[in-house]
């Protein structure tokens, strides 16, 4: 058996599925830069650290945070660094199939193949997420039958009508969990004159966090730091102080499946009628997403378990039988 490989690169996280051993790395996309000689650092856990952390020549970036590839060269290094991780190398060149997010042009796939080839890859294949997630989800892709997934991630989310193994109806808005974050952070430095980092809006996004009201609704400190002094204060924030921080974005999201229902020939909506879609991602962990999603369109949200790995399963799945589904590959 070839050792095959699956890659769900991410605008947040990245994941490899190894054929045959399931998935073998977890790492969120960050990469480490020394500006001053182009030195990489660090990557992944290891690079996430240093967010907000760096002095001023180093920089720790997330190369693909909207959801376009903003800098092919750290991106190539990144896609380097990860395969040799997994042991690729000039004696041991795998075929790579790379999910990426379905908002890339054209040319950035071609970068991205390019440099999986030049990172020892023997041939390099992209699919796009959803049809990944939907593969992920267990869902009847080949039948005649409207199926329908609903990404949300870090950078972008995307919502997807699959039929006959082919994407009929797709939307991708470059808004996900990091907008998210920053809308948290932007509500609590004007509402309490205080900054906290990105991580911090982030961990106060999973703790209370919600797009739809829930049955406990506890209240979270945080630290950050004053404006007018400079100096570190704790404030106290409310689940609902969250929820209306972040409408914006979850109405955006919500907007995108909305769309994407009116868009999709009628007879695959009645079909996701029957089914409900099924909502993946990091961003369905978002308490009350789903139900706010169901609210809104009037049809049922699947949640399905561990969704931050939907999309490497879906693709792992894929290489395991690289041959008989190869037609389902983005390039052909
Ligand atoms: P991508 O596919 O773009 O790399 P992921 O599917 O890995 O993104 O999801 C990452 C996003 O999910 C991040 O913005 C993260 O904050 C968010 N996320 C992860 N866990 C939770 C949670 N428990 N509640 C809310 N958001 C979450
Ligand atoms: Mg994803």
């Amino acid at each position: 058996m070839r050792r095959d490989l699956a890659i769900d690169l991410g605008t947040a996280n990245t994941l490899v599925w190894g054929r045959g051993r399931g998935i073998i790395l977890r790492e969120p996309t960050v990469i480490a830069l020394n500006q001053r000689n182009g030195d990489v650092l660090a990557m992944g856990a290891d690079a996430y650290a240093m967010i907000g952390r760096t002095p001023g020549h180093i920089i720790a970036d997330r190369p693909l945070r909207g959801g376009a590839i903003t800098d092919f060269e750290t991106t190539a290094r990144l896609i380097k660094l990860l395969l040799q991780r997994v042991g690729v190398s000039r004696f041991n060149r795998p075929r790579v199939l790379i999910c990426v997010p379905s908002a890339i042009t054209m040319v950035e796939r071609r970068a991205v193949e390019e440099a999986t080839l030049q990172a020892g890859a023997s041939s390099a294949y992209l699919m796009e997420e959803p049809m990944a997630a939907a593969i992920g989800a267990g869902l009847p892709i080949h039948e005649p039958i409207g199926n329908m997934v609903v990404d949300v991630g870090g950078g972008t989310s995307e919502v997807a009508v699959i039929s006959l193994g082919g994407m009929v109806t797709i939307k991708a808005v470059r808004i996900g969990g990091f907008d998210i974050d920053a809308a948290i952070q932007a509500f609590v430095r004007r509402e309490y004159s205080v900054a906290i980092g990105e991580r911090t809006a982030e961990e106060l996004k999973m703790a209370i966090g919600s797009a739809y009201p829930q049955t406990e609704e506890p209240k979270a400190e945080i630290r950050g730091r004053e404006l007018s002094s400079g100096l570190p204060k704790e404030v106290l924030v409310s689940a609902e102080e969250v929820r209306e921080a972040i409408e914006e974005q979850i109405g955006a999201i919500v907007t995108a499946v909305l769309e994407t229902l009116t868009e999709c020939p009628p007879e695959l909506t009645q079909d996701v009628l029957g089914t409900g879609m099924y909502l993946v991602g990091g961003g369905a962990l978002l308490k009350g997403l789903d139900a706010r999603i169901a609210q809104e369109t009037g049809i049922k949200v699947n949640l399905i378990d561990t969704p931050l790995e939907t999309v490497v399963k879906g693709a792992g799945v894929t290489i395991e039988s690289f041959d008989e589904l190869k037609h389902l590959f983005a390039d052909r």
